[in-house]
């Protein structure tokens, strides 16, 4: 008995399995028919996805970078939980023809040097200052984006501050332009020293994709520069920044960067909330 059921046995369970493997094929034919159309929309779905996306790391943290302004002469900054104070007398630790009958006039006059033809000095002259900015150090983008003040709207790493991409009454800088000095800043008529465009001094001591500052919401302005190619404001948001790695930020963070056309540094707004401006 056991002779004869052991092969019917064997032949039956040859048979259930030969059964189950063309169930099988016929399962996964159907199968793949269907596979590559769903791999297809994942594909799509995934690509889109990245170009629109929001950024994957939000949790932004600027105080590794503080150290920026460690030995600033201008500068002394504390920090809080939430915050850094930035402090800053904003006079600039390059020469300019605008040290002119100033305090610092031996050490730090020097002629203009640029190669705008037009040329001519403004009638203000640098004088020291007591600003005071305060920017988180988890710097967020806000639902409502505010306007940059006039006046100060962020800090460059050696203490002068960046004003916006306007002249008095909102106008273009146009006219402003021709007063800017060889390092491309000027002061105001409260002797209050800035940069509007590319802090040449900083980029040429720093390099043309270095980390220049910060402005008041926390966001870092980096130069013209990144991998090696030009950004303009085409490659950049209504804010004039964008999202991703930096060298100082490497798993990717939001940054200004500066441009050699209007706005030049910010756009329409702070992209995230900035802290207090006195001065
Ligand atoms: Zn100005
Ligand atoms: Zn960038």
């Amino acid at each position: 008995m056991k002779a004869i059921s052991k092969p019917s046995s064997i032949v039956s369970m040859l048979f259930l399995f030969l059964i189950l493997l063309s169930c099988n094929a016929t399962s996964q034919v159907e199968i793949e028919d269907e596979t590559p159309t769903e791999e297809l929309e994942d594909t799509v779905e995934e690509t889109e996805e990245e170009t629109s996306e929001e950024p994957e790391n939000t949790n932004y943290d600027i105080s590794s970078i503080l150290s920026i302004f460690d030995n600033v002469e201008a500068i002394s900054y504390t920090v809080t939980s939430t915050s850094v104070i930035i402090n800053t007398t904003n006079l600039p630790n390059h020469k300019s023809p605008y040290y002119e009958g100033t305090d610092w006039e031996t050490e730090m006059y020097t002629d203009y040097s640029g190669t705008n033809s037009n040329f001519r000095l403004n009638p203000n002259r640098i004088g020291e200052q007591q600003i005071s900015i305060t920017i988180p150090l988890y710097p967020e983008e806000a639902d409502n984006k505010e306007a940059t003040p006039m006046g100060p709207m962020g800090i460059s790493r050696n203490g002068v501050v960046f004003f916006n991409q306007y002249a008095a009454g909102f106008s273009a800088l146009d006219n402003e332009i021709d007063s800017f000095d060889q390092y491309l800043g000027h002061p105001a008529g409260t002797g209050a020293y800035h940069y509007h465009i590319e802090p040449v001094y900083l980029t040429e001591t720093f390099g043309e994709d270095a980390l220049l500052g910060l402005l008041a919401d926390g966001f870092p302005v980096y130069g013209p520069l990144e991998n090696d190619a030009i950004i303009s404001t085409d490659d950049l948001d209504d804010y004039h920044g964008h999202y991703g790695a930096t060298k100082e930020f490497p798993n990717g963070i939001y940054h200004y960067h500066v441009t050699a056309t209007a706005p030049y540094i910010n756009g329409d707004g702070f992209y995230g909330t900035p802290g207090n401006i006195s001065r």
